[in-house]
């Protein structure tokens, strides 16, 4: 069976398992996969500074409290943490690296910051 290289498209002549006509063919192939998803992780690690950011600006003392429409309207995305913490009563703390945050009643949220 005549299989092309998934780069350009030429048929390829020779082993069985080949995908590629070239080296340059395979490279390129892979550098576009790289380079799609170092965009991704870009895109999320920007994301996650940028929430980072925001909590550092709003608490810079260690401890603090502000309102979700507060976090909102700086581009917060709830979306966005690096870990949760659960405590032994029950609370969830969301966190950004050292900063984290807890919601409270009435859309308030109590701001931390871990000591590391
Ligand atoms: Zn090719």
């Amino acid at each position: 069976m005549m299989k092309s290289c998934l780069e350009c498209g030429e048929k390829i002549i020779g082993r069985e398992d080949k995908k590629f006509c070239s080296d340059g063919c395979r490279n390129a192939y892979n550098n576009k996969i790289n380079k799609d998803s170092n965009n991704f992780m870009r895109n999320i690690n920007n994301k996650l500074r940028k929430n980072y950011r925001i909590l550092s600006e709003l608490n810079p003392e260690g401890k603090s409290k502000t309102t979700r429409a507060k976090l909102l309207s700086k581009g917060f995305d709830f979306e966005f943490f690096t870990n949760v913490l659960q405590t032994k009563t029950g609370n969830t703390y969301h966190f950004l690296y050292d900063q984290g945050y807890m919601l409270l009643d009435n859309d308030y949220y109590v701001l931390v910051k871990k000591d590391l």
